[in-house]
């Protein structure tokens, strides 16, 4: 799950990480309302709208503006609300902004030069720990960073038996050029910030750019903050935070009907049952020539409703042209499950695609003459390659 920048520096903040402070407005009356207060809080008189999405590269799309006093702060909110931002990690369609955070500005000039950090916090695959990855090439596009010059991007390994140590957060602090005051800011920063990430159930922290102040001060001027889903049951604070608004609609419907659904650039929608054969079975569309529209693992209990319910969220998707049903009976009856694909496609009316069934394991024999004699516009076949040449078949039509 992910949440809004505000929300994530919030967190920061209860656990002692330094932070652009700000606060959120959700019209351009309240935008001045949370300057003026800004102000007595933080003596700051010129502001940033920060437009709050689910999505970075807001400054690249024009969501991220400086305003230098209480006019500017007005206009510029009322333009930020309301509009449809897009950035190079929304897609072309955009995101809708509902609400801006007013935050104080910290790149004011002063005794020593501002500079601008890379520093995120996540679980490396590969080595099974948490790594902190960080740069001096902060505030850009970090991919860019990592793909033009790799050997600026640091990491730094956790062992999770003694958790992070106070050499390394040294390390990291020297690694990044720091000296005196700003050297113990950072320092404090990393090690506050590993205590929030390990103990929240976080599985990423981004913050870009964490900001070298004029006055030597370390804060997060951002912060991309995902949950683990599966530890979200025991934060029900952070789970109030989720904004569906900023969610795919269908995913968020399938959700409440404990269908696991995730939305791809596609034509071949799949409705199968077990995550992993949900994943071989994208790649089975993907050899024979298709792209899968979808990831969609209906669950163990493939009954009659659940078959009708995963159908309507498939073709809610416009860019579907076939869907292909692979579903393994093993405790589930194959003849069960093919009985439900009929009666599904009789209550739903008129399935404008064709389906390909492919259905094996207990009463396969059984199930796929239920298919095949229900004089539906449904494709039956037991054998996966079967099932993959039907689905090109149609696809290249
Ligand atoms: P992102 O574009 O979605 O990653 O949003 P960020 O929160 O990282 O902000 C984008 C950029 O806005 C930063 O890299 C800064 O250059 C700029 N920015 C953010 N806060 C301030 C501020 O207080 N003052 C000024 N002048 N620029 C800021
Ligand atoms: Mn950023």
């Amino acid at each position: 799950m992910n949440i809004h920048e505000y929300q994530g520096k919030s967190i920061l903040k209860s656990f002692g990480v330094g932070i652009q402070e700000g606060i959120v407005a959700d019209t351009p009356e309240q935008a001045v309302t949370a300057a003026k207060e800004l102000n007595k809080q933080t003596g700051t008189d010129w502001f940033v709208v920060k437009a709050q999405i689910h999505a970075g590269g807001r400054g690249k799309g024009g969501g991220v503006k400086l305003a230098k006093n209480l006019d500017e702060v007005k206009t510029i909110s009322g333009n930020i609300l309301g509009m449809n931002l897009v950035t190079p990690q929304t897609g072309p369609e955009g995101k809708h902004v509902n609400r801006v955070l007013i935050a104080q500005d910290v790149y004011y000039p002063g005794a020593s030069p501002t500079k601008e950090f890379y520093v995120s916090v996540l679980l490396d695959r590969q080595s099974g720990r948490n790594i902190i990855m960080y740069s001096t090439e902060g505030g850009m596009d970090i991919e860019a960073v990592a793909e033009k010059t790799p050997h600026l991007i640091f990491k730094e390994e956790i062992d999770p038996k003694v958790g992070l140590q106070a050499f390394q957060s040294r390390k990291i602090a020297f690694n990044l050029g720091l000296s005196g005051t700003a050297f113990k800011q950072m320092v404090k920063f990393i090690t506050s910030l590993y205590t929030a990430y390990d103990s929240i159930d976080a599985s990423l922290f981004e913050i870009n750019p964490v900001l070298k102040t004029s006055d030597d001060k370390i804060i997060a001027v951002d912060a991309k903050v995902n949950f683990d889903e599966n530890g979200l049951f025991r934060h029900p604070d952070f789970l109030a935070m989720r904004d569906v608004r900023e969610e795919d609609a269908t995913e968020v419907e399938a959700g409440e009907h404990n269908l696991n659904y995730v939305k791809i650039d596609g034509n071949g929608g799949c409705m199968v049952n077990g995550a992993g054969l949900a994943m071989a079975t994208m790649d089975i569309i993907k050899l024979a020539g298709g792209e899968p529209a979808n990831f969609l693992d209906v669950g163990g209990t493939a009954n009659a409703a659940r078959v009708e319910q995963a159908f309507r969220i498939i073709l809610k998707d416009p860019h579907v042209k076939a869907i292909l049903v692979n579903i393994f009976g093993g405790i589930v009856r194959c003849d069960r499950v093919a009985q439900g694909i009929v009666d599904a496609y009789k209550n739903i009316g008129q399935i404008p695609v064709p389906i390909i069934v492919r259905l094996q394991g207990t009463n396969a024999v059984e199930a796929k003459k239920i298919i095949d004699d229900s004089g539906l516009k449904v494709f039956s076949a037991i054998q996966l390659k079967e099932a993959a040449d039907l689905v090109n078949e149609v696809l290249s039509k």
